[in-house]
């Protein structure tokens, strides 16, 4: 089973894959937790992704696409897997499709900007785990602590105001138009993803059986 799941920033891709992987044992490939770690780990590609993503702007197609194949070959992939903000370019699209990568289906997340303002600035997430809450929809049980693995939650910077409205501009310039090419191959499902976080999950989970 090898998904896409596309939707804005903030509109709870990362949620709910974290729940579909458990399921049906599958692995979650987020480009942005792999640049992030990139970043963490001071590596030159970290170097270089970090100014782009700093400002809410997409990292280049070619760095982006390099990391992507580099973790899609690893054998835990086999079973298959969930691409979590990947691609957020048409580029990006036609270099998964000339990897020879088959997707089945594509899951298209849909929310209200409103809503996603409200998820994107109340997101914590687990610095140890990468568990992800929300300090009034999902919040953790002991204020910044995580439930799961007593981590600390802290906020993204591009969580903030001022890189959330240019992530919102940006995702409607490059990657919207994803949903008309997935939709010309027929893979496209729509979640309306302003439903409670359960309904998004079992809408989400009819849509692959
Ligand atoms: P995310 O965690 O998916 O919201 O990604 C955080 C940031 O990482 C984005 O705002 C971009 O700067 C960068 N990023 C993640 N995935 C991609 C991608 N597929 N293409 C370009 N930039 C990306």
């Amino acid at each position: 089973m090898n998904l896409i799941f596309v939707g804005p920033p903030g509109v709870g891709k990362g949620t709910i894959a974290k729940m579909i992987v458990e399921k049906f044992k599958i692995v979650q490939i987020s480009t942005g937790d792999l640049l992030r770690a990139a970043v963490k780990e001071g590596t030159g590609l970290g170097k270089k992704a970090k100014e782009y993503m700093d400002k809410g702007d997409l990292v280049t197609d070619d760095l982006v696409i390099g990391l992507l194949k580099e973790r899609i070959a690893k054998p835990d992939c086999e079973n298959g897997f969930i691409l979590d903000g990947f691609p957020r370019t048409i580029p990006q699209a036609e270099a998964l499709d000339e990897s020879g990568v088959e997707i089945d289906t594509v899951l298209n997340f849909t929310a209200l900007k409103e809503t996603i303002i409200q998820r994107l600035s109340g997101r914590r997430i687990c610095k140890k785990c990468g568990a992800i809450f929300h300090i009034t929809n999902i919040p953790p049980k002991i204020e910044d602590v995580c439930d799961k693995c007593g981590g600390e939650l802290y906020q993204r910077d591009d969580d903030k105001i001022e890189a959330i409205v240019n992530r919102l501009i940006v995702y409607k310039k490059q990657t919207a138009p994803l949903i008309d090419y997935y939709k010309n191959k027929g893979k496209i499902v729509d979640i309306n993803a302003e439903l409670p976080l359960k309904e998004i999950f079992e809408n989400s989970i009819g849509a692959l059986e």
